[in-house]
């Protein structure tokens, strides 16, 4: 398997300023310690359980981002370990992650996902929702997390003018939130951007990309 070749020549092509995690999903422990060998600290799962077990099984200079959705009863479990949540997309959910990380002593650092795709089925807050999360004071007495930027999926699609629209779109909410500066919420990253996709989505300033496909190969 040429995950190594498909990691560096991935890797080559990233601007500075753009993070690369590695979307390890219904992978083998094997096929991560490939991309561990070769450099990856950063790894992307999107379900509680496998995340930990693989947490449990690997190096532990790696750094665990949860990518999916995520239920609040299960918060509980991933805590303890998980460096980044890149899919919160509900009050309900920031108020579960930080009641959790005020019992573990953590401070957690979350994106807020937004909606920006046509799919009805993609999870996340449009820009009122957004609004008024931040400005809740719920959130503002929130003591252990950290909202350090967005995360956006686009439209299943291939029309590159429609997902550049909605990579656009995000910037913009990004850009427009990221001169807010309170205890726990600075706008600095940008998650945006798979394999089929990413390229344009640092072009439309992602600093973040998540990609898995192209590194370990299609899933089953
Ligand atoms: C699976 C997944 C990815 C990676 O998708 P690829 O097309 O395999 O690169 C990125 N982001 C999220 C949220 C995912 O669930």
């Amino acid at each position: 398997m040429p995950i190594e070749e498909n990691l560096l020549q991935i890797k080559s092509q990233l601007p500075d300023n753009v993070t690369l995690v590695a979307v390890s999903k219904t992978k083998p422990i094997e096929d991560l310690m490939e991309a561990y060998h070769a450099g990856q600290r950063i790894f992307g799962e999107n379900k509680i359980q496998e995340m930990t077990e693989k947490w449990q099984q690997m190096p532990k200079d790696i750094e665990w981002h949860m990518i999916g959705h995520v239920q609040s009863n299960k918060v509980k479990y991933m805590i303890p370990y998980v460096k980044l949540i890149h899919g919160v997309d509900s009050l309900k959910l920031l108020k579960e992650i930080n009641r959790q990380a005020v019992r573990w002593r953590k401070n957690i650092n979350c994106l807020l996902q937004i909606h920006i795709a046509e799919e009805e089925t993609k999870f996340g807050l449009d820009e009122n929702e957004l609004e008024e999360l931040l400005n809740s004071d719920e959130f503002k007495g929130m003591t252990n997390i950290k909202v350090i930027g967005l995360m956006g999926m686009a439209t299943f699609t291939d029309n590159q003018e429609q997902i550049k629209k909605e990579f656009q779109y995000l910037k913009s909410i990004f850009d427009k939130y990221k001169s807010l500066n309170t205890t726990n919420c600075q706008l600095n990253t940008l998650s945006t951007g798979m394999s089929g996709d990413y390229q344009l989505a640092i072009d439309c300033g992602s600093t973040m990309v998540r990609i898995g496909s192209s590194i370990f190969g299609n899933r089953n």
